[in-house]
This record gives structure tokens, sequence and C-alpha cells, in this order.
């Protein structure tokens, strides 16, 4: 890499007040507007919407309401929809809730969130059959490919669990084509839309899609809250995870908490408004992030599809550095991550990484940065710049 030039470049952000936040894939703080739909119910407007009285009906009211919103930005039928604590929890209740006597296989891939493949491990101790579905250097699961894979060993109907997104690596899956390749063999599709919702077309219904879940806090709503969608067909086939006193057709009971329902409401209602708009807005910083990187000789290589990946998401192999030295010396200065942050501290290099052909080396070189809707321009030329200047002071610290 040729050394910086002296004008043109700004340096590291010495002067600034805090870091630069570019991890929104972890999570992304709510938007003004999900505050604001949040504020009366986390004062005097709460009451317990199961109750019977009119506080209560209100409270129901409201939560019915941001239950269409959600089945609005997912294209689905709002008595699918299963509030749940997250997507961790909405994985592990698609799973354990389908797979038992009637189903019993799954099929993932090894990119997956750990939400798909723990509670995969721990039902084929079990009994459940799992079988891992291959996908190609860009971490696309391919549909002929599959088609070979799910011909089960005893052919009994199961269940195909796919990340639309993939959090590590930003590759989207054609989850239209593999739902018909899933039903061709009488499978059920459950598809992880954590980290694409309102920001990459989805729709239960025009893609035949079985399950669906959904994260608050990575869509701009509040932590603590997401949705497991169900097609209402399928409901009475779900087995409870947690049970009390029935609530949600029997199958999540629990006091639904009105403010973050109703938050995580806003939130999508926002995120199906202005999908496009955000879209347009992520995919330009992420191309001026890396039309720096590009300007300055940066050798590196783009995890994932290039083309078909989550807006603003960049998963970054950088051949001589190591990941998390690259990250040290950026910290006062911008917060990105390492993979994925729930892997963030583990000795091990990231799952995914090797999962797509990585070795142990190459996995630890890999840094991801993922803007968001607030993220400005400027930002994305600060970013680089810091990355840039970085990379350039570890190899100065490598020469003798
Ligand atoms: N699935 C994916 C693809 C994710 O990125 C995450 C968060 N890292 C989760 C599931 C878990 O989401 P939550 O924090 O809502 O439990």
């Amino acid at each position: 890499m040729p050394d910086l030039p002296e004008v043109g470049v700004p340096a590291m952000r010495s002067d600034a007040a805090e870091p630069l936040y570019l991890d929104y894939a972890a999570s992304a703080p709510p938007a003004d507007e999900v505050v604001e739909a949040m504020l009366p119910w986390l004062r005097g407007q709460h009451a317990n919407p199961h109750a019977e009285h009119w506080h209560g009906a209100r409270a129901w009211r409201a939560i019915e309401d941001a239950r269409e919103s959600v089945a609005m930005l997912l294209g689905g039928d709002p008595e699918g929809v299963i509030f749940t604590s997250g997507a961790t929890e909405a994985n592990n209740l698609a799973l354990k809730g389908l797979l038992g006597s009637s189903r019993s296989h799954i099929w993932l891939s090894g990119i997956e969130h750990k939400s798909l493949l723990e509670p995969a491990r721990s039902l084929a101790e079990h009994g459940v059959g799992v079988t891992m579905l291959g996908v190609d250097v860009l971490g696309r699961i391919e549909a002929s490919a599959m088609r070979a894979q799910l011909l089960s060993p005893n052919s009994a109907p199961g269940l195909v669990a796919i990340g639309h997104g993939n959090n590590e690596i930003g590759t989207i899956q054609d989850v239209a084509t593999l739902a018909k390749v899933a039903h061709e063999h009488g499978h059920l599709l459950h598809v992880d839309a954590s980290q694409t919702a309102g920001h990459w077309p989805l729709s239960a219904s025009s893609d035949e899609l079985d399950l669906v879940c959904l994260s608050s806090h990575k869509m701009y709503g509040p932590a603590g809250i997401g949705a497991l969608y169900i097609d209402p067909i399928l409901l009475p086939q779900l087995r409870p995870m947690i049970q009390g006193g029935g609530q949600q057709h029997g199958v999540r009971s629990g006091t639904i908490p009105p403010f973050l329902a109703v938050g995580f409401g806003a939130a999508a209602a926002l995120a199906e408004r202005a999908a496009l708009k955000h879209r347009q807005h992520l995919q330009a910083m992420a191309a001026a992030f890396l039309a720096q990187l590009d300007a300055q000789g940066l050798v590196y290589s783009l995890l994932g599809d290039p083309v078909n990946r989550i807006p603003g998401h960049l998963s970054l192999h950088i051949p001589g550095v190591a990941a998390d030295e690259v990250l040290a010396r950026l910290l006062p200065h911008v917060s990105a991550s390492t993979g994925a942050a729930c892997a963030s501290g583990e000795l091990r290099a990231s799952h995914a990484l090797r999962a797509l052909g990585l070795d142990e080396s190459q996995a630890r070189q890999v840094i991801r940065f993922s803007f968001g809707r607030s993220s400005r321009l400027q930002e994305a030329g600060e970013a680089a710049a810091c990355l840039l200047e970085a990379i350039q002071r570890i190899h100065a610290l490598e020469r003798p």
C-alpha cells in the first residue's frame, strides 16, 4: 500500500467527542419517531394489555396496531405475528416448536447465526436429524445444490432454516426460490430476516415463506422485542417454548410489554414507508467508503455477494493485518466489529467465516463496517481515512 498523501486525507479523529458508530448490523439505535411513539407507554398510559378493563383494552389496541405494522412489513397476516424477546427467541421457537414427532429433520448452512445453529445442535442430541447445506464462495445457498441435499434419509417432512441476510458477510439469499425448493419436498422454510427487514424486499405471502423472524433493535426499534411470523395455518403445529397464561395463541405466554411493542410497530411502519430511501442511502455510504480505500490502493477483498448484499454492510478481508489489531487502533475513532458482535470476545475465529472456507488466519483478518440511516457521507470518508491510517501504522511498526 502506498504511503498516505499528506493532503486530502483527514487525520485520525482525535478531536471528535466520540467514535463514529459503524456497527449498525449489531444494533441500530431507536429512530426518533420510535422513541416518540414509546414515551406515552413508558409513562401514564401503561397497563396490562391482557386485562379486561378500559386501560387494558387501550394497551391491547396499541399492541394490535403494532402487530399489524409488523405484519405489513413482512407481507403477512397479523394473526401469525408472535411477539418474542428478540430474534434469538424467535429462531429457537421456530426450530424447537416445530421439530419433534411429525417433523424430524432440519437443513441449515454453517454460516447461519448461532441462534439457529445452537437450537439445531441441541435438537440433534434429542434425535432430530440435521443436515448442513453447502454455500458457494459468496455464501449463497444454491437452489440445485439444496434440492440435491433435501432428500432426507427417511424423507420425513422437515424444516429448512435460512438467514435472509447474513450478519457476518452480508450475502442475501434468494429465499423465494429456496422456498419453492423446500416445498417441492414437503418441507417448511423458516427465514431469519433480522438483518434485512425494511432494507430489502421480502414478503411472506408472495415469496411463500412459512416462517420469518425479526429483531426490533436491528431495525431502529427498541431492544428486547422481536417477532416470529408463522403462516396462521401452521399455528396449531407450533408447540410453546414458554408456557404460562396462554397469551398469543398459547405459543408464547407472558405479558406483552406495550412500550416495546409500540416502538417495534413504529419502527416497522417507518421501515415500510422509507425502505427504498434508506436502502439507497446505505448503499451510497458503503460505496463512498470503498471508493476511498480503492483510491488509496488498499489491498482487500469484500466478502459475500457484491450485488445482493445487506445495504451498508461491508465485510472486508484485509490480508496481512490482524483484525483485532486494526480494531484496537480504530477504537478511539470508529466502532466496528470483527465478524459477528455476538462472537466477539471469543478466541476462536468466526464459525461463519470458517464455513465460508476461510482458514483460521484469514478469518482473523476480517473487519465488518456497517453503516446506518444516520451515517453521513463525510463520516464514510473519515472512517475510511482512519482505517487506512491504522493499517499504515501497523505496517510501519512491522518494518525493521
Ligand atoms: N439472527 C441474526 C441474523 C442476527 O444478526 C442476530 C443478532 N446478531 C440475531 C438473530 C439475534 O437477534 P436478537 O439480538 O434479537 O436476539
